[in-house]
This record gives structure tokens, sequence and C-alpha cells, in this order.
């Protein structure tokens, strides 16, 4: 059983997370910078009391996560795009993970559909003891339905504190090797719909990074990285705030990433080019109980 005192934690980490990702549609217009959209969301979430537990992640058209606005980013949000915004939340450590996909051009809500059609059978079929493949399939029945595919490469995952994927994975399809079931614990559950392939891969650019472990206590940098993120990811713009200069930053970073000091995480784009559209909520499943935090 979790203790009560944590599932509180998890319920304001969730709450944040969610009126946060509510406030964020509503600031998706055509030509809105995407720093200043992040920074936006960033910094509610602190002024209602949580920390971001990553990067604001905005992923546009075919991009289907971990872009975060690089400092001094001149990028707006496209005419009739597709805009997938993933906020993570912590307080404490403790963890919500929620996103949601905004389009201003009315082609494409049936795509924007599926996936959060997916996300609402996989919620109605999440219990104690349920394999993950039977949420996967829920997700891709629902999709499919819809004509579209799901991201078979992408999955939910659980999570710990401080940390945001803690080793089990929630398919978005029915993958009949992933036998885990579910048991107490928290459990972010994201389905990606797309109409094009259904796979990502990665592109050559970079924008997340998180340290591996806690680090040798002479290196200065991890320390104080180590101290403010533990291993949750974080960005160059969030660093360039605390180091002298952006390009101090980006110094840092290229060095600890040449040495394999830290984990990166290449920004994700559908293979194939498809529009890609994205909904997440985390769950809580403490004993019989089921509660999304992020509703
Ligand atoms: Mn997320
Ligand atoms: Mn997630």
């Amino acid at each position: 059983m979790i203790s009560e005192e944590v599932v509180e934690k998890y319920l304001k980490a969730g709450s944040i997370a969610s009126r946060v990702r509510r406030e964020a549609e509503s600031l998706v217009k055509p030509g809105v910078s995407l720093v200043e959209l992040t920074e936006a969301i960033e910094s509610r979430i602190m002024e209602l009391g949580g920390q971001p537990a990553f990067p604001v992640n905005i992923s546009i058209n075919d991009v289907a996560a971990h872009y975060t606005p690089m400092p001094g980013d001149q990028s707006m949000i496209p005419d009739s795009s597709v805009v997938k915004i993933d906020i993570g939340v912590h307080v404490d450590g403790y963890i919500a993970d929620t996103a949601t996909t905004v389009t201003l051009n009315p082609a494409y809500e049936p795509l924007l559909e599926s996936a959060e059609k997916a996300l609402e059978s996989a919620l109605k079929v999440i219990g104690n003891g349920v394999p993950v493949n039977y949420v996967g399939k829920a997700i891709e029945d629902s999709i499919r339905m819809r004509g579209f595919k799901p991201i078979r490469n992408l999955t939910g995952h659980s999570i710990d504190r401080f940390i945001i994927h803690s080793g089990v994975s929630i398919p978005n399809y029915n993958d009949y090797r992933a036998k885990h079931k579910l048991v107490d614990g928290v459990y972010a559950i994201e389905p990606f719909a797309t109409n094009g392939e259904g796979l990502v891969k990665d592109s050559p650019t970079i924008a997340i990074y998180s340290l591996r472990g806690a680090p040798r206590p002479r290196d200065e940098l991890l320390k104080k990285l180590w101290e403010t993120y533990k291993t949750l990811p974080f960005c160059l713009r969030w660093l360039s705030k605390t180091l002298e200069s952006i390009d101090s930053a980006q110094r840092a970073l290229k060095e600890l990433t040449t040495h394999g000091r830290i984990h990166t995480y290449p920004v994700l784009v559908e293979a194939s080019g498809g529009l890609v559209s994205q909904y997440e909520h985390t769950v809580l499943i403490n004993g019989r109980e089921v509660i999304t935090t992020t509703i």
C-alpha cells in the first residue's frame, strides 16, 4: 500500500499538472513563441507550489516527443499545426505526468480524438493485477477503430519518487511479450496516434538530458545538477539560467555527453513524417483503488 502522506503529494502534483495543462491549451495560438509558452507553463507550475518534473515538451506535427525550446529559440506555433504539450509536475519528488494535444485545424480533430478516446478506454481497464498488454489492446483498438495507428515504440511507464520511468512499460498496442501485471504504484498512460506508419525514430536534435545516478563527490557541476534534479530530466534553457552563460552551459553539456556521464533524449519524430497526437494521464493504484491524479 502507498501511505496516505505520499498519496496526498501525488494528488497535489496531479491537480497542479491538470490545472496548468488546461491553462496551457488556451495559450496555443499561431505565432506564439515556444519559449514564452514553455516558460509561462513552467512558472505557473512553481507559482502553484510544484516543481517541473522535466522541461515542458512542445512537440509539433510529426515530432512526437522530447522537444523543449532552446534558449533564444525563435520558433513559433505554426498555423494549422498539431501541438502536443507534455507537462510534468513533482511535489517532493512525487510526479504527475500529463499531456494534451491542440490543433487549430478542424481537419485534424479525428486524429486528436482517436488518442483521447484511447486514453479513456485505457483508464477503464486499468486495475490491480491487469496485464499491461490489456491496456495496450484497449489503446490500439480504440485508435484503429478511428482509422489511425498507435505508435508502437512509445509506451506509458511506471513512476517512482524522482524517477520518471521506473522500469515497467505500458505498450500502446496489444504486445503479447508484455506480460507484466499492474500492482500498487503509479503509472503514466500515454497513447500516441498517427496517420503515418506508427513508429518513431531519433532525430539528430537533443534538447533534454538527465543524470544516470549520483555523481562522484569531486565533480562540482554534476553535484550541483544532482542536488537540483536527481535523475529527473533537464535542459539547456534551465542550465543557462544558473551557469554564467548559454555558452558555458552548452560546453558543459557537450562535455558530459561526450564522456557518457549523462543520458540524452533525442527528439523523436514519426518515421514516415505522419502527424502525431498524444494524451496522457497519471494513475495511482493502491489496493483496489485506482485514482487518476491528473483529471
Ligand atoms: Mn509526459
Ligand atoms: Mn510519460
